[in-house]
């Protein structure tokens, strides 16, 4: 045998073969043949079958090529040991052409191949062909099940929730990952059907579908629920799986929870558009929609109302009752709106305090702002219960609309907000539209601003007096100073409009100082007329404490107009108290020089009993909304007895003012308030007036006719 030239085999690093042959030249030629066409190939040599048994169980070879006749065991005996062995041994026999019955026996064991000898070289090679072709394709198969054993592995351990449904969207199998996100095992969720594609599921899930079965991959967020009824919210993406023939085989759906930061970013979403002690939504929420509803309106030429709520003296009740109440009291408040507003698309904010704003879009006519506004007073009539008190609380409310009142947001808010205002002047409970007017009013202040700059020289200026009266001796016990403008043009200008226009331009201080000068002068010369000596009380507003040396402009007016301090009283105002320590250390300095100082519209402001009782208090007024309903208001009367009790017992002296009514005296006498002001005794009178009333009233002792 020769051995001729072979190209050789390309992939023959790592094979193995077994060469079972007992004649050695035999064994040298095929073995040389073998090389060549396998280099790099592990070639086993054995000399009979017994060698060739043992060499197989030692190294396991890819190929075994025997010879039959052999001493010590044969080819045939031997292969069927190695059979047992390894079913899946490859066996090539070399046999003679004659020896049909060997071969019928090696195929009975399983060997499908032999080579008939004298061995002819590409004989062998196509057998050995055959078996290289097969270890490799069982190599590969080996790879890829190593492959997809590793892709399962990754699949069973991923953190990541993953998901294989068939294409019809029952599930087919889960991850240990959906398990620990959802509480379903596999077994419990296989063979359900995820599809949610009908009529009623949501947009999103008939989005999804689509897209997944016409091929697609679909990425979104999706909220679900878990086992226990939790719900959760997951990034998701689906694609379908497609096979060579391009049918979707399965869906594949990855998830990846999302809940928590789902559930930070709603905090904050919350945080941001909602109060949160009503739920109600804010500012912010409230402009952004109403921006939204103002183009809607402007697009489908509809009316729309803002309705600015304020509820009256809910600052006094705060104060009084304590912040617990408030807040109990803003919810019910919240509670009664929403009642009120029935129709979905109104939407009800809190701004803030005791403020609330109400958005009415798409209305037909401003009649049905009118309805709903005169609904939420009337739904404020009833008493709010609240866990340990009844209260009633009222508001006012100030309405615009939307053309005719402003065409941008923040107009009709500045408007709502300018009606509600009104509302509160013409005295609260009640609803107010907007009307240009107000702005006019404007106009007029400009006008009253420049000719109040040169009131003070022309001497437009004058005092009226009003008594306090004592209800137990029926006597004036004393007068307070209210100042009066005599405009050439507007007649008789009221202090509610010129005393915020003085504070403003600092008018205030000059003008301070001629009414103080004026009231004291005017005392002193009733005292000197012979009248039974009284004190006289003064105004004397926020802005005059900054006035660096008010105590000693006080001192300085005691002594030119000669009038003791103790026939001075001083009103202030609770905000005093925003003006902070220095003001207070003025308040000091006139107590000490033995001026009275008195709290004006005491209940209206920011103080409460435990503060005032620090400052040198000698006497407080009650603000004349609470005397105004004292005989039907409940709160009212509380509220009113609990001032009268607390200055009591802090040994201030009370006075009630604005008293109109018998049935007011009456109740306010029954409280054991001792001091009254107001209409019903005597109005504020020009100063020659009061006199002829001292005259005619409590001066016996005086000698009548001395003018
Ligand atoms: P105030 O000090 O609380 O004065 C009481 C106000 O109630 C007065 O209004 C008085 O006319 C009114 N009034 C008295 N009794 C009754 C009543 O039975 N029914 C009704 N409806 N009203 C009654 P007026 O004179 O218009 O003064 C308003 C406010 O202007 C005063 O409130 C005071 O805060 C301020 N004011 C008046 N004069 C001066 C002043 O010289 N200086 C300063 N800083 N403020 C002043
Ligand atoms: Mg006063
Ligand atoms: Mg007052």
């Amino acid at each position: 045998m020769e051995v001729p030239e072979e190209v050789p085999e390309a992939k023959s690093v790592g094979l193995s073969i077994l060469y079972v042959e007992d004649d050695g030249v035999s064994r040298e030629i095929v073995s040389e043949m073998i090389r060549r066409k396998f280099p790099g190939v592990d070639l086993i040599l054995a000399g009979n079958g017994q060698e060739g048994l043992e060499l197989f169980a030692r190294h396991s070879p890819d190929i075994v090529l025997t010879d039959v006749r052999m001493p010590i065991m044969d080819g045939i005996s031997m292969s069927r040991e190695i059979k047992k062995l390894n079913i899946d041994a490859r066996i090539i026999i070399t046999t003679a052409n004659s020896d049909i019955g060997q071969i019928m026996e090696a195929m009975d064991i399983g060997i499908s191949q032999y080579v008939l000898k004298p061995i002819e070289q590409h004989r062998l090679f196509e057998a050995l062909g055959r078996c290289t072709d097969s270890i490799r394709l069982e190599h590969r198969v080996r790879d890829q099940l190593g492959f997809i054993r590793k892709l399962s592995r990754t699949v069973e351990q991923s953190p990541v929730s993953i998901m294989i449904t068939d294409p019809s969207g029952r599930i087919e199998y889960v991850n240990p990952g959906f398990t620990r996100l959802t509480g379903f095992t596999l077994e419990e969720a296989a063979g359900k059907s995820v599809l949610k594609s009908g009529g009623k599921a949501p947009k999103v899930y008939r989005e999804l579908w689509e897209t997944i079965i016409g091929g697609g991959e679909w990425k979104g967020e999706l909220r679900h629920r878990k086992k226990s009824g939790e719900p959760y919210w997951t990034s998701t993406s689906i694609s379908p799986l497609i096979d060579e023939k391009g049918n979707i085989t399965n869906f594949i759906a990855f998830q990846e929870d999302i809940t928590e930061q789902k559930l930070a970013g709603k905090a904050i979403r919350r945080m941001a558009y909602y109060d949160s002690l009503t739920g109600l939504p804010n500012r912010l929420l409230f402009n952004e929609l109403m921006h939204q509803a103002l183009a809607q309106a402007r697009r489908r030429n509809r009316f729309m109302a803002v309705l600015f709520l304020d509820l009256d003296r809910f600052k006094v009740i705060n104060d009084t009752l304590g912040h617990v109440i408030g807040d109990q009291l803003l919810q019910a408040a919240a509670k009664r709106l929403r009642e009120s507003c029935r129709r979905e698309r109104d939407i009800i904010a809190r701004r803030g305090g005791d403020e609330f704003i109400i958005l009415l879009p798409e209305l037909d006519d401003t009649e049905e702002a009118v309805s709903v506004a005169q609904k939420l007073i009337d739904a404020f009539c009833r008493v709010i219960s609240l866990p340990e008190n009844e209260l009633f609380i009222t508001t006012s409310i100030g309405i615009s609309i939307f053309p005719q009142d402003g065409q941008d947001v923040e107009t009709l808010i500045k408007n709502a907000d300018m009606a509600m205002y009104r509302a509160k002047e013409g005295g609260r409970n009640r609803y107010h539209l907007y009307t240009p007017s107000i702005d006019e009013n404007a106009l007029e202040r400009l006008e009253l601003e420049n000719s109040l700059r040169a009131a003070l020289d022309r001497n437009e200026f004058l005092i009226y007096y009003q008594p306090k009266v004592n209800i137990k001796t029926g006597q004036i016990v004393s007068l307070e100073a209210l100042a009066r403008w005599r405009h050439p043009e507007f007649g008789l200008v009221p202090p509610s409009q010129f005393i915020p226009l003085a504070e403003e331009t600092g008018l205030i201080v000059p003008f301070g100082e001629w009414v103080l000068r004026t009231a004291c002068a005017q005392n002193k010369a009733w005292q000197e007329a012979g009248y039974t000596p009284m004190s006289v009380s003064v105004n004397f507003s926020p802005r005059q404490f900054q006035q660096l040396n008010l105590a000693e402009m006080v001192e300085k007016v005691l002594e030119e107009t000669q009038l003791e301090p103790r026939w001075l009283e001083i009103e202030i105002t609770e905000n005093i108290m925003l003006r902070g320590e220095d003001a207070i250390a003025t308040l000091r300095i006139l107590s000490d020089l033995g001026v009275q100082i008195s709290i004006d519209d005491f209940g209206t402001g920011y103080s409460t009993f435990s503060y005032i009782k620090k400052l040198p208090i000698h006497s407080v007024k009650i603000d004349r909304s609470f005397v105004s309903d004292i005989d039907s208001n409940a709160n009212d009367e509380a509220i009113a007895s609990a001032m009268i009790s607390m200055a009591q017992s802090l040994s201030m002296n009370v006075v009630a003012e604005g008293v109109e009514t018998r049935e007011q005296m009456r109740r306010l006498d029954s409280l054991n308030c001792p001091e009254m002001q107001g209409h019903l005794f005597s109005r504020p009178l020009p100063a020659e007036e009061l006199s002829r009333l001292l005259d005619s009233m409590n001066q016996p002792d005086r000698p009548k006719n001395t003018d």
